[in-house]
């Protein structure tokens, strides 16, 4: 039952009919008795400012953000976290006091998915990353402040440049660009391995970023795809012998980590759990 008092958030997307947000928020609302409730809306480029500001002005207290409108929605916020403006894009707002502030929950969102996972930390770890797309930035920026060492293989190579140029500047540390011919040598030298590109999203879920034959025995594998839920890179890590993780962490993280910004909520296992069961089921049902 909504009233006069509940909390409205919501996403901002599009298309937006897939996302799995509002199941995986409201699931939170209801199990904790929190009045509040989350919507998807499906905003278009040119309403973008007027979203924001309309959100604002009927007293939201968060959103959000995702494809296409993570980088330019920042020019409608008042302020931008210290890690958003790093990773150049926003997927979280907070409106507070008449403020809009900015964050990015994507790439901590996969660092806790993989520290939880391995229940250590990533200080020093050697992290493979396929993908230079908008999900691979956030985890790549969010590993370097988390001192981890980053790899990097793209199909366009020249996106995988242009971020290592972004890193030098931001941060003064680099990654390592690699090559075709290399990968191979490269992955074995990896502790972990990430796939950030979208090969193997549904509906195109026999493909993979590599043959199984190339991933190298023993490893943390994680795809941060989560539909479907075990993709065939995850499929092929476990015949290496890899332990995996799947995007479905990455997503109930990254949506704890929002929960902890607006509602100042604990992302603890009983938070988590409710938002992977809501996911898991929503995701079954779609199969
Ligand atoms: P994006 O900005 O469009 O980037 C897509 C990336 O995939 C690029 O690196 C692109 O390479 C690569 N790619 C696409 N098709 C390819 C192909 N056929 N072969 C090789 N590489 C290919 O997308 P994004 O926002 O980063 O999202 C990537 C994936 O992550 C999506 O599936 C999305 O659903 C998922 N995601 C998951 C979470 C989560 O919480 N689990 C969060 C965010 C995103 P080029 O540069 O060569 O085009």
């Amino acid at each position: 039952m909504t009233d006069s008092k509940t909390k409205i958030f919501g996403v901002i997307g599009h298309p937006i009919e897939h996302s799995l947000s509002p199941v995986m928020h409201n699931a939170v609302f209801k199990e904790k008795k929190i009045n509040a409730d989350y919507f998807a809306f499906d905003v278009d480029d040119k309403n973008l400012g007027n979203a924001i500001y309309g959100a604002d002005a009927l007293k939201f207290c968060g959103l959000n953000v995702t494809i296409p409108h993570k980088i330019s929605v920042m020019k409608y916020i008042d302020e931008i976290s210290e890690e958003a403006n790093l990773i150049n894009a926003v997927n979280t707002i907070k409106f507070e006091k008449g403020i809009a502030t900015g964050y990015n929950t994507d790439g901590i969102g996969a660092i806790k998915a993989i520290e939880k996972n391995l229940n250590e930390c990533l200080k020093g770890k050697k992290i493979f990353v396929f993908g230079a797309g908008g999900a691979a930035r956030a985890i790549i920026f969010s590993a370097l402040l988390s001192d981890a060492e980053i790899s990097i293989y793209n199909r366009t190579s020249e996106k995988a440049v242009l971020i290592n140029n972004e890193i030098n500047e931001k941060l003064n540390k680099g990654l390592k660009v690699v090559h075709l011919k290399n990968l191979r040598a490269e992955l074995k030298d990896s502790d972990i391995i990430i796939n950030a590109t979208s090969v193997g999203m549904f509906p195109n879920v026999d493909k993979c970023a590599i043959n199984e034959g190339d991933i190298p025995e023993g490893k943390v594998v994680m795809d941060i795809v989560y539909n479907p839920i075990e993709t065939k890179f995850l499929e092929f890590a476990k015949k290496r012998n890899c332990k995996v993780i799947g995007g479905v962490d990455m997503l109930v993280e990254q949506g704890a980590e929002a929960l902890k910004i607006w509602l100042n909520l604990e992302a603890d296992e009983n938070l988590t759990g409710i938002m992977r069961k809501a996911v898991i089921e929503k995701l079954i049902k779609k199969m």
